[in-house]
């Protein structure tokens, strides 16, 4: 099966009660036992269920991975994996991660024992000075939230197998529409599929795709033991989503394109971050392991003029204000007072994110509503 058919028929098999398409809303905490311990494979709900477990096969399907793991948000899934250590074990991560995954490292994480290594990772040769025998787990985003930076996972997945270190992968931005970890030698790749998987700003839910049947099962026991799961109704909405996913991520892809090139030609806009220009520093990564370049785009004003970017925000009217990504509809945000102000500011601007850097979503409505839109709030 081949993408666009998998995001809609992958790992799915037909209701039986009355030949649902869809697979119901299964809104049950319990099921009937015959006999103790004679079931139809669910018990519980925190356990299984199977509107998630669809969701779970179509998860996997999609990211070309054996198992998939459904969680309560994209934060529940990469605490998941971090349960996945032990004290004193170090992970190396990215400098310009998305701020909530900061703050569970540093916040929660470091409370438990666990020692975490930032740093930026387009060279790569900054991971393998950070590795030693405690090194347990190298977690990435690419694109990265929100400097666009890329990295190679293909070669960043040939040092940790050589170290015999876990690489997790937040494909969040990129979905498996543009990239696919698991087949570039990751071994788990996360998902916030609040964003652009569920893709309409309707519901909060994470997950995990692995394809190591061991490791999948440390994760199924963190799942039920921990109990961050997902809900049925949200299970069901974002399988939904992803059924459109390959036609909103080609509109998403279309869009972006065009703005960040009206961006870069607009005399008060200074640096305009998108993989697909030639002037990008990881442009050749990008071509390499996506099929297109995304819908997310940074960029600064003229002299990094903190108080015309907010201007600008507060001019928009048809991309809104807000926190999130990947729906539908355009937003607009201020990553060092929003995403990402729970970052130290010294922390923040050594990635590059600086006051006057505004950061879109871009959307699928029509693109000469979205230019129009910025031309007026820039001007
Ligand atoms: C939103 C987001 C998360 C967190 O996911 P939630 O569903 O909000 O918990 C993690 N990584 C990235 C890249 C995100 O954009």
């Amino acid at each position: 099966m081949k993408f666009n058919t998998k995001t809609i028929h992958g790992g799915q098999i037909t209701e039986k009660g009355y030949n649902a398409v869809m697979p119901p809303i299964y809104q049950t905490s319990t099921y009937a036992q015959k006999s103790p311990g004679d079931h139809k494979g669910f018990e519980y709900s925190r356990t299984h269920n199977p509107t998630r477990t669809a969701l779970e096969s179509s998860l996997a399907s999609i990211e070309n991975g054996k198992f998939g793991l459904a969680f309560g948000s994209g934060l529940a899934a990469i605490d998941a994996v971090l349960k996945l250590l032990k004290p004193g074990d170090e992970i190396i991560s990215t400098n310009d991660l998305y701020g909530g995954s900061y703050r569970l490292f540093t916040k929660i994480f470091e409370d438990y024992g666990l020692v975490f290594h930032f740093t930026e990772m387009e060279n790569l040769s900054s991971v393998e000075n950070l590795i030693n025998n405690k090194t347990k787990l190298i977690w990435v985003e690419t694109p990265t939230n929100p400097m666009m930076n890329i990295i190679d996972i293909n070669r960043l997945s040939l040092i940790a197998k050589k170290f015999n270190i876990l690489l997790g992968v937040d494909n969040t931005f990129a979905t498996p529409f543009l990239q696919q970890p698991l087949s570039l030698g990751a071994d788990i790749v996360m998902h916030s599929a609040t964003k652009y998987l569920a893709g309409h700003s309707d519901v909060v839910l994470g997950a995990l795709i692995v394809n190591n049947e061991q490791l999948s099962e440390k994760l199924y026991f963190i799942q039920n033991a921990s109990g961050a799961i997902c809900g049925p109704m949200d299970s069901f909405l974002t399988l939904r989503g992803i059924k459109t996913l390959h036609v909103r991520m080609k509109r998403h892809c279309e869009n972006a394109e065009k703005i960040a090139k009206y961006l870069s030609s607009h005399a008060e806009i200074e640096n305009v971050y998108w993989p697909g220009f030639k002037s990008h520093a990881n442009h050749n990564i990008a071509v390499q392991q996506m099929n297109d370049f995304g819908a997310m785009i940074s960029f600064t004003t003229k002299g990094n003029n903190f108080k015309k970017s907010i201007k600008i925000i507060e001019s928009l009217k048809i991309f809104t204000l807000a926190e999130s990504l990947g729906g539908v509809e355009s937003l607009a945000g201020h990553p060092a007072s929003m995403t990402h102000a729970s970052i130290p500011k010294e922390e923040r601007e050594k990635a590059g994110v600086v006051d006057s850097l505004i950061r879109l979503s871009v959307g699928i409505e029509d693109i000469d509503d979205l230019i129009g839109d910025l031309n007026q709030a820039i001007s």
